[in-house]
């Protein structure tokens, strides 16, 4: 075989279906957010970024900074181990209090990341209960689908966000047999949210355990940054919440809450847990200042509501269709990945707005969007910069708009 031609050929064929990755290169520019450097082949511009996952700014916050310069200069850089050999630094075990703490559970467990948390998390409890099923929403985060498929357990999927097909389902099998019902809060493409409660009667009536991803939801929903199932008050109902350390909270790290056992049998049965270095120390103590603040504030919070507001009202004054949902999320619909791309490379190259493509696998062809982030950080001369561009690029392109209401 030869191997260079058969990858060269792969990714043309991605690059002719127009969803062939590029990434922007960037830096964001730390108490200046969300203005960045791009870096292009001949220099550098100043771009806006429309696009972030650190839905709040935290990645900028002087508590956050200055806990991680503090622990760098105590510590050092990396934590020196996996976590059984010589790795469990004092910040790694004052996060894990903070984040048992932060849902209400009696403990939790730290991974490298929030996909590693999954993948680890579900992997061990579907492959190490004995015959366990796992009821998977269809919308499930690819890193759910990979930890359940590695578990060799059986699988089903029940329809997105239905407590009654999920009945349904689980009423097909043993009473007695164990199950594991998998599903998130906040979806992240769509921005919508799952009916917990209903899911959790569900899971109640079949005595099955219940596996929320809140990675969209920690820091955002809630009195104290818990999440969506905080702000419902169902966090005690809730077998395992998992979350991100990488979002919201603005620095990297997934982790579980759960009972004392449960995170003690992951803790001593999941590979993605055992066999990989610790985080840094500072990461630890970077992530758990950034909880601690948005335990006790409400202003980040209330601010990127208002800015969310602000963006879905102007795009409805002009018709620009936009997915309407309860959530911090807005997709507005292309529906095409050459266009898709072509409005965003347009946006970047004429008005330094930074706003990525979402194409497939990522989502369904014929969904594609760009999918837009307001936060905090975002000013109104940022907001109205956004808009006016949309509005001259939905004319030129001669894209659909929503009728305008009168
Ligand atoms: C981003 C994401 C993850 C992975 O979290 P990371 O900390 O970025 O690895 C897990 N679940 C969902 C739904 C996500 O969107």
């Amino acid at each position: 075989m030869d191997y260079q031609e058969f990858f060269g050929s792969e990714l043309q064929a991605v690059r002719d279906e127009g969803r062939y990755r590029v990434f922007a290169e960037i830096e964001r520019k730390a108490g200046n957010f969300p203005q960045a450097t791009r870096y292009v082949e001949d220099g550098t511009t100043n771009v806006t970024v429309w696009c972030s996952n650190d839905y709040l700014g935290m990645g900028q916050h002087p508590k956050v900074a200055a806990a991680m310069h503090k622990v760098i200069d105590e510590c050092g850089a990396g934590a020196g181990g996996t976590r059984n050999i010589s790795g469990t630094n004092h910040h790694h075990v004052l996060l894990e209090k903070e984040l048992a703490d932060l849902h209400g559970k009696e403990d939790a467990l730290l991974f490298t990341s929030g996909y590693v948390s999954n993948w680890a998390a579900l992997g061990t409890l579907a492959a190490r209960i004995p015959d366990c099923v796992v009821l998977s929403d269809a919308l499930n985060h690819a890193s759910m689908i990979e930890g359940i498929r590695y578990s060799g357990a059986e699988r089903m999927i029940f329809e997105h966000n239905s407590p009654e097909d999920l009945d349904r389902k689980l009423s097909t099998l043993d009473p007695d047999r164990p199950k594991l019902v998998a599903f998130e809060s906040v979806y992240s493409m769509d921005g919508d949210i799952a009916p917990i409660a209903e899911i959790l009667d569900v899971c109640e009536k079949h005595n099955a355990m219940s596996y929320i991803d809140e990675v969209h939801g920690v820091g955002l929903y809630g009195p104290r940054g818990g999440g969506v199932a905080e702000r419902e008050g169902l966090m005690d109902r809730i077998t395992v919440i998992e979350g991100t350390l990488g979002k919201a909270f603005g620095v990297m790290g997934g982790y579980i809450s759960a009972s004392k056992d449960l995170c003690d049998f992951v803790r001593t049965f999941a590979s993605g847990f055992i066999f990989t270095t610790a985080m840094p120390p500072a990461v630890a103590a970077g992530a758990c200042a950034s909880i601690k603040h948005l335990k006790e504030s409400n202003i980040e919070r209330d601010t990127q509501k208002e800015r969310v507001e602000k963006v879905r009202d102007a795009l409805d004054r002009l018709g620009i269709p936009h997915l309407p949902n309860p959530s911090h999320i807005i997709p507005v619909m292309v529906g095409d990945a050459h266009k898709c791309k072509f409005i965003s490379d347009w946006l970047m190259d004429n008005h330094g707005i930074y706003v990525q493509p979402i194409n497939y696998p990522t989502v369904p062809r014929g969904t594609e969007r760009l999918r837009i982030t307001p936060s905090p950080v975002h000013s109104d001369d940022d907001v109205n910069r956004l808009i006016t561009a949309l509005s001259e690029i939905w004319s030129q392109c001669e894209l659909a708009r929503r009728d305008i209401a009168a």
